[in-house]
């Protein structure tokens, strides 16, 4: 995910536009940002890594001349962030600049090829791969709409991209596939953007554009053209009502909302994982005699599922500890032999890196799954998974979570395969249930948002809850009760169903909520008797269920529903998001901002 923003407009300065229009787009990406402006025949560009402001004190960004310019604020997926590889990318010549957000998954072929026609790069980006294509497409005679029409054919991936060449003075050209553009318009002034707020304070005046379709923008207005067979498109101008606060947020009242909605497309983004990179995690697990997962906070419930994972499809059994115990637990029982599964959404988790740096003292191998390109995990780390979720601006994880799980349930199926331990067909059938989530997942948010907020109207002045399951659901339930102490303040606290007779129990008295993950799996008889243990000493049973478990709904007074045909391994995706949605609410009937809890930072880099 990133920030692009282009325009174009009659005269003055646009620098400074491009300025704050990245600055509202910040929150797509924030590692690095550029921007290139087109004045007497030359592109004049200024970038480098770190975010918006920071860049500005050192470059001043509004000091560029031209009235036409692009720029990018970015949240690298291929090359760390740094000045060489942040947007915008040229050609050879300095002649044609673009801004990508985005994947193209056969760059490495592309290089290659261009690199033997004497093309030299400048950076370790995918996305560099486009303006050297474009330079040899305007080589043969094509203009730029044609020289991008020609690059959609040989590209895979998503992208939105937005070029601009000296040789066609006055005009930005942009296309998308799976990454979002919208076109502004305003009197002698065109825009194109990620996203809407960027350019928001200056017009209403929206026009869409959708995949596979190309546009070109002057002073004069937009074409837009199917790539297809290149036939002009007639799009009508909508009136946008919503305030910039609203746009950022898409709509959505607070970016927790909106990260839960993104979830479907994360999952499907980190789906696209290249199998190499999980094939190298796999061999490195598979070559050491102990494998540990670290991690703290929501990244430890994805552990928790992953140990699940890893044992039922791959006969592996890792152990997970806390990162923050791990030198106090493991008393230097570690050699080059063992390897840590590092699990950290920002990279930069002081209690997991501090207990990496120990870990290394002893050689230990470490694979790092954090959603980061570039942070402190993956310079300690000797093999990295990226999670592919964008940037996460609500405080509490959520589709951070979703990548974790998504990475780890490709990375236990990969293992499957190589330990034989399931057999290949059926892990073939899990795979492809698994590319299923996406589509499920929006469905569980769809079928349960309402009813998540009509019971935090029920319950959100109940002092405290507890959150039940077994087997890999009690990873669902730590994370649900997470949830609901970081943003709604409560009392929630997560056991193991089959451990809460053993205490938790003495506290349930009429009426006390108690909320149960109890999917259809091996965990089931045993959940129901555990519920009707619950039930006897009069509490509220709230449980997240199978569709049509007519069993499970009679002994429960309300419920959350999942759709049938969910394998125990991944049951924690789609279980966990009427949870987070609970949270969501009751943050909400509380007053509390969402996105904003107290005492809590995104990153923690405090031991
Ligand atoms: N893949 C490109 C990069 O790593 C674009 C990433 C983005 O969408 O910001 O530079």
């Amino acid at each position: 995910m990133c920030g692009i923003i282009g325009v174009v407009q009659k005269r003055g300065q646009v620098a400074p536009f491009l300025h704050q229009a990245l600055k509202r787009l910040e929150y797509r990406g924030y590692d690095s940002v550029g921007v290139t402006t087109i004045a007497e025949d030359q592109l004049h560009m200024k970038k480098d890594k770190g975010k918006i402001e920071e860049v500005h004190m050192k470059l001043n960004l509004d000091e560029m001349p031209g009235s036409i310019g692009i720029g990018h604020t970015r949240w690298a997926t291929h090359g760390i962030p740094s000045m060489y590889n942040s947007h915008p990318h040229f050609d050879c010549n300095n002649e044609i600049a673009v801004v990508h957000n985005g994947v193209i998954d056969n760059f490495l072929e592309l290089r290659k090829e261009l690199a033997s026609k004497g093309h030299k790069f400048g950076s370790e980006t995918d996305t560099e791969v486009i303006p050297h294509m474009i330079e040899d497409y305007m080589a043969d005679g094509m203009n730029l709409t044609e020289a991008i029409t020609e690059v959609t054919k040989r590209i895979e991936g998503t992208y939105a991209i937005v070029a601009m060449t000296t040789k066609e003075y006055g005009k930005i050209v942009c296309t998308r596939d799976g990454n979002p553009l919208v076109l502004g318009r305003k009197e002698d002034t065109t825009y194109v953007s990620s996203d809407i707020p960027a350019f928001l304070p200056m017009t209403s005046d929206m026009i869409l554009l959708l995949d596979g379709e190309i546009a070109a923008l002057d002073t004069e207005g937009v074409v837009i053209r199917k790539l297809s067979d290149g036939t002009v498109v007639d799009r009508e101008t909508i009136e946008i009502s919503w305030t910039a606060d609203q746009a950022q947020k898409g709509g959505f009242p607070h970016f927790m909302l909106k990260e839960i909605h993104e979830q479907p497309d994360a999952i499907r983004n980190t789906l696209r994982l290249k199998p190499e990179i999980l094939q190298d995690a796999a061999q490195l697990i598979l070559e050491s005699r102990n494998v540990y997962f670290l991690a703290m906070g929501t990244s430890g419930h994805a552990a928790i599922a992953g140990k699940h994972m890893f044992a039922s499809l791959a006969g592996i059994l890792p152990r997970f500890e806390l990162a923050s115990e791990f030198p106090d637990t493991v008393y230097g029982a570690l050699s080059e032999n063992d390897c840590i599964v590092a699990i950290t959404q920002s990279g930069e988790t002081t209690d997991t890196i501090s207990s990496l740096k120990y870990a290394k003292g002893f050689d230990t191998k470490v694979i790092a799954i954090t959603n980061v390109v570039g942070s402190s995990v993956t310079r300690i780390a000797d093999h990295t998974i990226i999670t592919q979720a964008g940037p996460e601006i609500g405080v509490a994880a959520t589709k951070t979570f979703m990548v974790q799980l998504t990475s780890l349930a490709q990375l236990a199926l990969v293992l499957g395969e190589l330990t034989g331990s399931v057999d290949k067909r059926i892990l073939k059938e899990k795979r492809k249930r698994l590319e299923k989530l996406p589509e499920i997942i929006s469905e569980v948010i769809s079928r349960n948002e309402e009813q998540a907020r009509r019971l935090a109207g029920l319950l959100h002045d109940k002092p405290s809850l507890l959150f039940l399951g077994r087997g890999i659901s009690q990873a669902t339930s730590e994370e649900g009760a997470l949830k609901l102490k970081e943003i709604a303040y409560n009392h929630a606290e997560a056991y193991s169903a089959g451990q809460s007779k053993h205490g938790p129990i003495a506290l349930v008295h009429d009426g006390y909520p108690v909320i149960f993950v109890a999917p259809r799996d091996e965990t089931r008889n045993r959940i129901i008797g555990n519920i009707m243990e619950m039930k006897a000493r009069g509490a509220s049973i709230i449980s997240v269920i199978e569709r049509g478990d007519e069993e499970l709904e009679s002994l429960s007074d309300h419920l959350f529903t999942i759709p049938s045909g969910i394998d125990s391994e991944f049951s924690v995706m789609p279980y966990v998001v009427p949870l987070q949605l609970f949270s969501y609410y009751m943050a909400r009937r509380k007053g509390y901002d969402p996105d904003k809890p107290r005492n809590l930072a995104k990153s923690v880099t405090v031991l």
